[in-house]
């Protein structure tokens, strides 16, 4: 496939810079083998979700930010689970949230054709991970509940986690997480996705503000006493603050609506 030509040299100023930005990622991603074509369409989609969010993180983002770290830190078995576009758009907060909370990074992909899986891992060890889960032979448990080649598991990770943070993820696979009794936390734009709805942490963010925004909350919670860390992870309520996501992007289309 041939590389279209790119849009790097775009200048700070521009007012979509950031957008742009991850556009390129995106598709440098689709020319390492990262990224899937049915992975630029998940994109497109959060883009528009992120069009009525103001391009910002929300203070109820922050607040699910700060509830997915601590249940991340009072986890016993915390995994973090990566798909191609999550490894093209953060790689290097991935690793720093794993290393941060102590958990480990396990690949987990849709779409497990050969090479692909290689492809991710070696996206996450350029950004510095030690450790990754889920590649080739380390790709040795099943999990009935999932479909298709999802259903390969490393037993070291997502077999045996309790938490399991899916950012981007199918609604499919989230809900059959949560069948096995795993804590299933998420980063997802739109606040109506099946995974959203049946993650029991959902940021409501893009997940180029959100893992920052968990790394800085893992940081700050650190080393705080466990019990006020558990409280924090215990009091989220997830249709809560998905409503309250709902409701700021309905009153910021009513005030855009004034004023186009
Ligand atoms: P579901 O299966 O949960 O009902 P879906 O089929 O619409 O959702 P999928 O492609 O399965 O969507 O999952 C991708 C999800 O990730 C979508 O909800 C999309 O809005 C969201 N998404 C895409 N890009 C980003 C991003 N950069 N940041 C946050 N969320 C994103
Ligand atoms: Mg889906």
């Amino acid at each position: 496939m041939k590389k279209p030509e790119s849009i790097i040299d775009i200048p700070r100023s521009h007012p979509r810079y950031e957008s742009l930005m991850s556009r390129e990622k995106i598709v440098e991603g689709l020319h390492s083998r990262v990224v899937t074509e049915s992975g630029l369409i998940a994109h497109g989609r959060g883009e528009s979700l992120d069009y009525f969010l103001g391009e910002a993180s929300a203070p109820f983002s922050r607040a699910a930010a700060r509830a997915a770290a601590a249940r991340l830190l009072v986890s016993q078995h915390p995994v973090l689970s990566v798909n191609g576009n999550a490894a093209a758009l953060v790689p290097e907060a991935l690793v720093e949230l794993a290393e941060v909370t102590g958990a480990v990074l396990e690949v987990n992909l849709f779409y497990r054709t050969p090479g692909r899986e290689e492809a991710v891992e070696a996206a996450l060890r350029r950004a510095g991970a030690k450790t990754v889960l889920g590649v080739g032979k380390d790709g040795n448990a099943t999990i009935d509940e999932l479909q298709h080649s999802r259903r390969i598991v490393s037993a070291q990770g997502i077999l045996v986690a309790d938490t399991v943070f899916v950012p981007l993820e199918d609604g499919d696979r989230t809900e059959a997480l949560v069948r096995l009794g795993k804590t299933v936390l998420t980063v997802d734009l739109n606040p109506l996705s099946r995974t959203a709805r049946q993650a029991h942490v959902t940021v409501v963010d893009n997940i180029l503000r959100a893992l920052p925004l968990m790394v800085e909350e893992a940081k700050a919670l650190k080393g705080r006493p466990e019990a006020e860390i558990r409280q924090i992870a215990d009091a989220w309520d997830n249709h809560a603050g998905l409503a309250e996501a709902l409701r700021f992007m309905a009153a910021r289309l009513t005030d855009l609506s004034r004023e186009v």
